[in-house]
């Protein structure tokens, strides 16, 4: 059996520890990727910015993993067709046949349409390269802005701060985290931010333009002011890499459309990761791409079982500040939400009509946590 896997990421090396398990001689098993490096852990490409880890610490799986597990890794090489009719995947060095391909090929930063977002040092992170083009340009300088104050901007704001520079994370909406926290929630993260760890927000705010003659200078804002700058980040959302499959049958939503086997439509073709949507769920996070990446990977090789489903949690310390967002925030304000507040910390648990918790919101730190936590998720 031919497995060819697109991508090296959680998704796709997930999917080919599962396919080892019960490989046989006759299988072949490659794996491509565009990026430089092997299998790595993606979310600490923010400890990255503030050098608290190098390269090496970030690899999960080396080379030298591949070569002992027999597997073809190919590299910097990326992939520019897939023609699903003839079995083939098209790069830009050389053309495969498969049995079976999973499409574990991620999403990248969406960069909005603003003006002189093309400037250099207007950057977006994604990948290792991009990690080390901007600790790069931080070493030289003594101002940043970050656009977006979603988890990702506001953990680079903080650690690019932590590199020295002086960090402005503006945020279109009036608090940050707001995907992930309700409105006390977020405004008491900031407030902390601002105080204990000096970041500075401009909050309710549009960015109108990137000004400088070949380098970004300065942010124009929506209201006038201009914020002086040596960089830029935009971490203003993601997309999924669909583009690669226009003009197939490959049916996409907001993202590859797969059954609970992470099935594509098309046979013997599975999707899974950031590439992929299950039941109208886009996760976007390293945990559900994991899994799903086993899901898929067990079924590519015989097996036939469904993906566990994940509830989303993120337990995070967000620039030292424990955040806690899991289950069902009941945005529309349904259930029973219970508010406890101090000093320091906000705690909201959303509870159903037999009492569980059903969803938690943590800023601070609060000693029942672990115990809210585990019947969120039970
Ligand atoms: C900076 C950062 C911080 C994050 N922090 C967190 C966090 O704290 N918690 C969390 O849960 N999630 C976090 N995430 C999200 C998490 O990393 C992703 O959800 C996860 O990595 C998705 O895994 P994936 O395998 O689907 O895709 P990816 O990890 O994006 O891997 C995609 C792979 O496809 C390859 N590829 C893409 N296009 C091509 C092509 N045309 N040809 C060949 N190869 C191609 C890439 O090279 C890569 O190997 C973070 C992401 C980033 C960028």
């Amino acid at each position: 059996m031919k497995y060819l896997i697109i991508g090296s990421g959680a998704a796709g090396i997930s999917a080919v520890k599962e396919i080892l398990k019960t490989r046989d001689e006759n299988d072949q098993i490659t794996v491509i990727t565009k990026e430089d490096y092997p299998f790595y852990y993606r979310p600490r490409l923010i400890e990255y910015l503030s050098g608290e880890v190098d390269e090496e610490e970030i690899i999960i799986n080396d080379k030298e993993w591949f070569e002992n597990n027999g597997i073809n890794l190919k590299l910097s090489e990326r992939v520019t067709e897939v023609d699903f009719e003839n079995k083939k995947v098209i790069s830009d060095k050389s053309i495969y046949s498969y049995d079976k391909l999973l499409l574990a090929n991620g999403a990248h930063s969406f960069k909005p349409p603003i003006k002189g977002a093309n400037k250099k040092n207007v950057f977006t992170l994604r990948d290792l390269s991009d990690a080390k083009k901007i600790t790069n340009i931080c070493q030289n300088a003594e101002k940043a802005v970050v656009v977006g104050g979603g988890l990702l901007g506001v953990e680079s704001a903080s650690n690019i701060k932590k590199s020295g520079l002086e960090v402005t994370v503006v945020e279109r909406t009036e608090w940050c985290l707001n995907k992930q926290l309700d409105e006390k929630g977020g405004k008491l993260l900031i407030e902390i931010l601002e105080r204990e760890k000096g970041l500075n927000f401009i909050l309710d705010a549009t960015t109108e333009e990137f000004l400088g003659d070949d380098k970004v200078e300065s942010v124009l804002m929506g209201d006038g002011d201009k914020l002086n700058t040596d960089l830029v980040l935009l971490s203003t959302g993601v997309r999924s890499n669909t583009e690669l499959f226009e003009d197939t049958d490959l049916e996409i939503k907001r993202a590859v459309d797969v059954n609970e086997y992470m099935e594509t439509n098309l046979e013997d073709v599975y999707a899974a990761g950031d590439i992929a949507e299950y039941n109208g769920n886009f996760y976007g996070i390293w945990l559900p791409s994991m899994k799903m990446g086993q899901t898929a990977g067990k079924n590519m090789a015989g097996e036939r079982q469904g993906f566990p489903g994940v509830v989303s949690s993120h337990t995070l310390k967000v620039a030292g500040v424990n955040v806690v967002s899991a289950g069902n925030l009941d945005p529309d304000n349904e259930l029973d939400h219970e508010i406890v507040e101090k000093e320091r910390g906000y705690k909201r648990v959303i509870r159903d009509k037999d009492g569980k918790a059903v969803g938690l919101i943590i800023v601070g730190q609060f000693e029942d946590q672990d115990n809210l936590l585990a019947e969120v998720k039970s």
